[in-house]
């Protein structure tokens, strides 16, 4: 019999086992706190447990954290971490530090199966989806890489993949990080990007789970939509606008947008006048991203004031508008960069 994965299980469940095994069910509790606070990986090393009921639990179950394969540092402060899944599969997070925040970018599948064009992590394709415990190992591993010194305050599942492509073990993943029995995040620090994928996005709405959506907009008509991001052929943007408009926000929280500025394709005044006509009564903050070249790729970077000018139409019309000088751009982990070589 295979082992079970602890950190593919919610508090709840991890309660459940240890009644099984015979044990209270507060056993499970103290196992929540093991694995998911303090990072430990080996069982016997779970002290407040009776030694008999680590025996029964290590016959039954482990931890399969993630190894650390890579770590490469950034000149602007960030990190990337290459991790090894069991199965030999290679996934990246990417951790960033801005004045007092530490956000970890992580990732939720090994490649993406959406194929954007301006995308380096698209020229992957899919090879499959991440378990709960793959993706919840990246910050659990993060944290125990860093030590007790460190810990992220903010979550951005903004890495390889369509979060909501694999969505059980994406939202299995959220409810993790914000049960105080598990990691305790606040939901207002995490963000979930997706590509626009309406159904899901409805999904999610009913889940209460009170996260941050980022939507990955990057055009603002159909016919060019459909040439960046081929998703928008089965969901055109009034499908995914009206999904946005009805998404469950907090009181004082708003949607992200975000677009990449490609040179001559996306970024012209007009575009962004469009852009600022659709985003109209939705409490929305528009991320405008230069892009990040890598070899192989049709397009290129705006220059400055092509970028300043497209801001600025969108701040005369009160929307909020930034831009985001991608981190980690030199050890290859800005946005759209994540790539990790198959391994043979
Ligand atoms: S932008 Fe996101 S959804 Fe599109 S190919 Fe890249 S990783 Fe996939």
């Amino acid at each position: 019999m295979s082992l079970q994965n602890l950190l593919d299980l919610l508090p709840d469940e991890l309660e459940s086992l240890a009644e099984s095994l015979g044990a209270p069910r507060y056993r499970g509790r103290q196992i929540a706190r093991w694995v998911y606070q303090k990072g430990v990986t080996a069982i016997d090393e779970m002290s407040d447990l009776p030694r008999a009921f680590r025996e029964a639990l290590a016959e039954r179950a482990h931890v399969a954290d993630l190894e650390v394969d890579l770590r490469t540092p950034s000149r602007d402060g960030s990190e990337k971490f290459v991790w090894r899944c069991g199965d030999g599969a290679r996934v990246q997070s990417v951790l960033m530090p801005d004045r007092d925040r530490l956000t970890l970018c992580v990732s939720t599948q090994v490649g993406c199966g959406f194929g954007c064009t301006f995308c380096y992590t698209g020229t992957m394709g899919l090879e499959r989806n991440l378990m709960t415990g793959e993706i919840i190992g990246q910050v659990v591993g993060a944290m125990r890489v860093l030590g007790g010194a460190r810990r992220p305050t903010h979550i951005v599942y903004m890495g390889m993949g369509e979060p909501l492509a694999n969505y059980t073990a994406t939202v299995k993943s959220l409810r993790l990080l914000v049960d105080q029995r598990a990691l305790g995040i606040s939901p207002r620090r995490i963000t979930v990007s997706t590509v626009g994928l309406v159904t899901a996005i409805e999904r999610l709405a009913r889940e209460n789970l009170r996260v941050n959506l980022a939507v990955s907009l990057h055009a603002a008509d159909n016919s060019l939509r459909d040439r960046l991001m081929p998703v928008n052929k089965g969901f055109p943007l009034e499908a995914l606008l009206a999904a946005c408009r009805r998404f469950p926000l907090p009181v004082r929280q708003r949607m992200t947008f975000e677009y990449v500025l490609l040179a001559e394709v996306n970024d012209a005044l007009e575009d962004a006048r469009r852009l600022a006509r659709l985003l109209m009564g939705i409490r929305a903050k528009v991320n405008l991203i230069p892009f990040n070249d890598w070899n192989g790729s049709d397009f290129s970077r705006p220059s400055l004031p092509r970028i300043l000018g497209f801001q600025s139409i969108l701040l005369e019309r009160g929307i909020t508008a930034t831009v985001r000088w991608s981190k980690g751009e030199d050890i290859g982990a800005a946005c759209g960069q994540l790539r990790e070589a198959v391994p043979a």
